[in-house]
């Protein structure tokens, strides 16, 4: 519905300002990039005396949006109103767009020039469109690979995230259009993340979890801000003095425009009192009655409402916005040109991290015949879901992408090698069907109405239908006489939002359970089966707001991979698997799996048993499961997720057409025991806190807040291998060329003032044959600091390029910021002066060169 809407008034819009533009002079067409010019006296003054215009109900109808994607006009000072677009991978609101590498991509590529043509392209688009506030970048902090939106963020690294966020935002904001940076902050899982309360540490925050956004603010000046769902230490985002008045408007001196997440607001006067300026995508909270009563009991005050809209009338003056037409029918939102940078991005960031025998690159002189097999080989899986999920006018799938540049002499198999989830559940042979019984009740109380079914595939007919629904349960209980022995595969699928909730047993045991808040989509078991012995299968359904939408299935997991798929394999002379996540499997709003969506695992195993020379290639966010095949296959190739031209960037890396050159922006787990925010994840229980949440003039509602508390601190994926000595599956910075690099000739100073900014140059040499790009990274420590510190923390990066044998010489500084670290007491950065270790390589674990250095 939502986007049926923005369509219909994107097209009334594009169209009404087409025709006005239409009656100016042609000169006045000719609208190009214009970068916000810096605040003034004037602009101050201008902004002062266009808020003084206004009444009291004009300014607070300026702190909340309008149809979901739009700031309020002000027709009384002709303030247009101002159009919004979600990001930050593509101007995905208004139609079809340039699909952009998601930020962990584009993190791997350790290119921070890339992600400003990025930034770019995506002003540009957004001008075309009349778009002026693009709602991105995402900047939080991987911290666990479960959190689904990871691959809209870029890194578990503050200082390599915001080397990627300032460039980004001021590409952007170079072309006119303002940056959104989200989500402020500590927005790091997406489990409950309307209601949990982030509980961390102020040392934790100011070293991992919000420089990214200090950055944004301070060194690209970025215009808006965007609160995140989450709570921090027990407080809404949207109301948190700390993080809105204290740091941001502050320590940061933020001038420009904090508006909330989408219904991420719960007070009227706590939002108004403690930061927020703009309420999206309406003024449920910061609306005329709820504020005048607030003004008129003097629990807010007018003049906070007029900072607010200063803010507002500032950023609109220094971008133009009075003056010019933000629709800039001088480009088009179709271009060769950003298509081509969005491809170079997919390039950069392929990430190789397994090679055996140099299997790659292939040869296309030798291979007759590749069999490219898995359900994320086509189409095209470009990017995760939720309101960063993009539509691409011609997205190329690794399918594609392989076939186009192997070119016309090499046979290509192809099999999407495991059936769709619906296959499963119609396919699923139930002994004497299902019963299905739904009672007038929300706890399975009353007279059911009792139907049979030849399956449970209840999702495709009801979907958006009987309302009356959401006040039902429905039981559905069925038998299942297994035919072979061995692993059986249970899988459940309803929709991830809407508030339902389910639980599947096994001969009384629970083996599946779903609610909206822990809501991993789709729900998988794998159970060891008896051939021969039934078994009784009951799943409690309760069905959200939206109607019915449940299905159940069950499969013997080495049938779920398609009959072609051995044959396929063995005829091959190299097969590539397209495996990992999708928009439906890692999207924002649930958490997803530590584990690959279901039946991939076993399709792997089958086709390596079938072929040894077997390539696998990850789409996702981060790391996820390879334990079962990872010894099998002979190569890997993380793609994150690559963007419309992925596909070719693929096909590229595979036959050596462009030497793989990513390098992981996380550390890669083995198991998700294993990551250190394991133990501290999940709310702790009994923890919880309530609050009173107090909507106009409705009853308050109590809100239940689930405490999660950071304990792994400062202990975020590299930090925590390197302090413990302990090796992750892959190290993050790490990932492997067909070229080899060595380093040398370090030099750094042996002492140096405190506070004073540091050099450190050191030489990097292509050692082989092979053209190539490399990452060289300097990691600090500080072993005679007074408190403890993370045994390695990245300062430093360059990419350098070099031809076979050439060597360049790179010098990087260090400044005073480097070699801080946040003190609890004085409530600022410090150094202790006395002895440092610069260490420099190829991944947080492999630092080749290393010296000393002294700050006095
Ligand atoms: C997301 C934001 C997004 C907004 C508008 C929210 O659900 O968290 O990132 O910008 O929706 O679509």
């Amino acid at each position: 519905m939502r986007n049926v809407k923005n369509y219909a008034l994107q097209l009334f819009f594009s169209w009404g300002i087409v025709c006005l533009l239409a009656m100016l002079p042609a000169c006045a067409l000719t609208a190009s990039a214009q970068a916000p010019v810096p605040d003034s006296p004037q602009i101050e003054a201008r902004a002062r005396a266009l808020v003084a215009k206004l009444t009291l109900e004009q300014k607070i109808e300026l702190l909340g949006g309008v149809d979901n994607m739009f700031t309020h006009a002000a027709p009384a000072i002709d303030l247009p109103r101002l159009k919004m677009s979600d990001g930050p991978i593509g101007v995905r609101t208004w139609g079809p767009t340039t699909a952009y590498v998601g930020g962990a991509a584009l993190a791997a590529s350790w290119d921070p020039a890339l992600a400003r043509r990025i930034g770019e392209g995506l002003g540009r688009d957004a001008r075309t469109r009349g778009v002026h506030f693009l709602l991105g970048p995402g900047v939080n902090i991987a911290r666990s690979p479960l959190a689904s939106r990871n691959f809209e963020y870029f890194s578990e690294d503050p200082f390599l995230a915001a080397s990627m966020t300032v460039p980004y935002i001021e590409g952007v904001q170079s072309q006119g259009v303002i940056a959104t940076v989200k989500h402020f902050a500590l927005n790091n899982q997406e489990y409950n993340r309307y209601n949990v309360s982030v509980d961390v540490d102020e040392r934790t925050m100011r070293e991992i979890y919000l420089p990214a956004f200090e950055a944004a603010v301070t060194q690209a000046h970025v215009d808006s801000v965007m609160n995140s769902y989450n709570l921090v230490n027990g407080v809404h985002a949207t109301q948190n003095e700390f993080l809105n008045l204290k740091v941001l408007k502050g320590d940061w001196g933020f001038q420009g425009i904090l508006m909330s997440d989408w219904n991420a607001t719960c007070d009227t006067v706590g939002s108004a009192n403690y930061g927020l300026d703009l309420e999206m995508p309406g003024p449920r909270f910061m609306n005329a009655k709820t504020l005048m009563a607030a003004i008129k009991e003097g629990s807010v005050k007018e003049s906070t409402l007029d900072d607010k809209v200063q803010r507002l009338l500032r950023t609109v003056l220094r971008y133009g916005f009075l003056d010019r037409p933000q629709f800039d029918p001088a480009d088009s939102t179709y271009s060769v040109a950003d298509r081509a940078v969005t491809l170079e991005a997919a390039r950069e960031s392929l990430t190789l991290l397994k090679n055996d025998d140099h299997l790659l690159p292939l040869d296309p002189a030798k291979v007759k015949t590749i069999a490219v097999i898995g359900p994320n080989a086509w189409p095209a899986v470009i990017g995760g879901g939720g309101s960063a999920e993009t539509q691409a006018f011609e997205p190329v799938s690794i399918l594609t992408g392989i076939a186009n540049v192997a070119g016309p002499n090499v046979h290509v198999l192809y099999s999407r090698g495991l059936p769709t989830i619906n296959d499963v559940f119609t396919g699923t042979a139930w002994k004497d069907g299902v019963q299905a019984a739904t009672y007038p009740s929300k706890d399975f109380t009353g007279t059911p109405e009792v139907v049979s079914l030849p399956n449970i595939a209840d999702w495709t007919e009801k979907l958006w239908h009987p309302e009356a629904m959401a006040q039902r349960s429905i039981r559905y209980t069925a038998s299942y006489t297994p035919a072979k022995s061995g692993k059986y595969l249970v899988l459940a699928y309803s929709q991830f939002w809407g508030g339902d909730v389910y639980k599947v047993t096994v001969d009384g045991k629970q083996v599946l359970a779903y609610t909206d808040v822990d809501g991993q989509v789709p729900q998988s078991a794998t159970l060891e089966l008896n051939a021969g012995q039934t078994v009784q299968v009951v799943a409690e359904y309760l069905p959200g707001y939206p109607g019915v939408r449940f299905g159940l299935g069950i499969a013997y997991e080495q049938d779920l991979v398609a009959a072609e798929v051995k044959s396929f394999a063995a005829a091959a002379d190299v097969v590539v698997v397209a495996a990992g996540f999708t928009p439906e499997t890692e999207r924002e709003g649930s958490d997803r799996t530590f584990e690959l969506p279901w039946g991939q695992d076993a399709l792997i195993e089958a086709v390596a048993a079938a072929n040894p020379r077997t390539i696998v290639t990850l789409t996702g966010g981060g790391g996820m499961d390879t334990r079962r095949w990872l010894s099998k296959v002979p190569a890997l190739l993380h793609a994150y997720y690559p963007g419309q031209e992925g596909g070719t960037a693929v096909g590229e890396v595979l036959f050596g057409k462009h030497n793989p050159e990513g390098k992981l922006p996380v550390s890669f787990d083995r198991n998700w025991e294993e990551n250190p925010s394991f133990a501290y994840y999940y709310p702790i229980k009994g923890a919880e806190t309530t609050l009173h949440v107090v909507e106009g003039d409705k009853p308050p509602v109590d809100s239940v807040v689930p405490h999660v508390k950071y304990g792994d601190k400062l202990m975020v994926g590299y930090r925590y291998w390197t302090s413990t000595g302990k090796h992750p599956l892959f190290p993050f910075g790490f990932g492997l060329s067909y070229s080899t690099f060595s380093f040398s000739k370090l030099e750094v100073p042996a002492s140096a003032a405190s506070g004073s900014t540091v050099p450190v140059s050191f030489s990097v040499t292509n050692t082989s044959h092979v053209a190539g790009a490399e990452v060289a990274q300097l990691y600090i420590s500080d072993p005679s600091a007074k408190v403890n510190r993370p045994e390695r923390e990245l300062k430093g990066f360059e990419k350098v390029r070099l031809a076979p044998g050439a060597t360049k010489h790179v010098t990087l500084k260090l400044d005073a910021r480097a070699f801080s670290y946040w003190d609890e007491a004085a409530h600022k950065w410090a150094i202790d002066p006395g002895k440092f270790v610069i260490r420099v390589g190829n991944s947080s674990e492999n630092t080749p060169l290393q010296a000393d250095l002294t700050l006095k």
